[in-house]
């Protein structure tokens, strides 16, 4: 909850006058406790589950056959399919995460997320957000890495597995063990370098994002992920989820410098390259 009765207050105490974001902010804030702030979360991913998948939902429902050229797998799947696991995500996720942030509000409020009028400059938060996607990266690499051990890909990570041919909802289908296992790396960023609420929520909107549209099934060529440095995308993860249990390939969930430094993409390259060839000659 922000220290300050009114506008004037705050612009008085900070000495200068506040900027149309900061006003914002003010208004919205002002009045709502730390921990409702960061409750926010919850309520984000379902508002980010329900929108960010729909592009990809109505392209298949409404002009599959003048995308079936986009798409990496031919497995069709029905609106039935779809609304079966929404709802099993929703779930899982109110049972699990919605139970956490509970109880976790302590720790965020320890290691620093500030929720003040003083906003992060783009430049801030961008920086800020790249720390928090290659920190992700790297952990969750390790970490569904050994998720594919027999053990714990029988007992949790099979699940995920399900969707040999993934679509945009399916990107959190998981086991709850697993939700919470690589939440850990999300967490991870801003609990190293903490930052602003604002930069928090934008960062798993971002990643929530990415990880849909990495599950989208569909390689859309004018997708402008396509610009990002070593960006994995749709098709690099799909080819984790077509080989399954025994993939020992393309475990990382953003980049794909991972997989290269530690050799763990040379099933997928080398398939790659024989689909080239054989391409070439046609
Ligand atoms: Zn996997
Ligand atoms: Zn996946």
């Amino acid at each position: 909850m922000l220290p300050y009765a009114n506008l004037q207050e705050a612009e008085t105490a900070l000495g200068r006058e506040l900027s149309g974001a900061e006003k914002l902010w003010f208004k919205y804030s002002a009045k709502q406790p730390d921990f409702l702030l960061y409750y926010h979360n919850l309520p984000l991913f379902f508002l980010f589950y329900t929108l960010a998948p729909l592009p990809y939902i109505l392209v298949h429902l409404l002009c599959s056959k003048k995308t079936q050229i986009y798409k990496l797998q031919p497995k069709n799947y029905t609106f039935s399919d779809m609304l079966t696991c929404y709802t099993r995500v929703i779930r899982t996720y109110l049972l699990t995460v919605g139970f956490l942030q509970v109880f976790s509000y302590p720790v965020v409020k320890w290691v620093g997320i500030r929720t003040n009028l003083e906003l992060p400059s783009g430049w801030e938060m961008s920086c800020q957000i790249l720390v928090y996607f290659l920190i992700e990266d790297y952990s969750n690499y390790w970490i569904h890495r050994l998720l594919h051990c027999e053990w714990a890909y029988d007992k949790i990570h099979r699940m995920h597995h399900e969707f040999s041919s993934p679509m945009a909802l399916a990107a959190p289908y998981a086991h709850w063990a697993e939700i919470l296992l690589l939440g850990l790396p999300s967490f991870l960023g801003p609990a190293i370098v903490p930052g602003h609420i604002l930069t928090f929520w934008l960062w798993f909107v971002l990643r929530q994002i990415e990880s849909i549209e990495t599950h989208s099934g569909y390689e859309f060529p004018w997708s402008p992920a396509k610009f990002i440095p070593f960006y994995g995308g749709a098709e690099y993860h799909d080819y984790h989820h077509y080989v399954g249990a025994q993939c020992g390939n393309n475990f990382a969930s953003v980049f794909t410098y991972c997989d290269y430094i530690y050799g763990t993409d040379k099933g997928y390259r080398y398939q790659k390259a024989i689909f080239k060839k054989a391409k070439e000659k046609l």
